[in-house]
């Protein structure tokens, strides 16, 4: 798994790759590899917005109108 964080400084990103059992612990000790800053924000790589009114993500069926559990909007 790939995960980004934008940090909240200067707006670099940075990538953590790890298992989902190590993210936790991975994401406690990250920090922004330009300037140090440990004000990292999650972002995701694949969310595009979507106007309001649309729950479903690009990853759920067509058919379905509700939220599958990957939504970010889910969450
Ligand atoms: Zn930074």
């Amino acid at each position: 798994m790939r995960y980004e964080y934008q940090c909240l400084e200067c707006g670099v990103v940075t990538e953590l790759e790890c298992s989902i059992y190590e993210k936790d612990e991975r994401e406690r000790e990250l920090s922004c590899f330009s300037c140090g800053s440990k004000s990292l924000r999650r972002i995701f790589g694949a969310f595009i917005p979507r106007p309001r009114g649309t729950s479903a993500c690009s990853s759920c069926p067509s058919s379905s109108t509700s939220a599958c559990s990957s939504c970010p909007l889910s969450r």
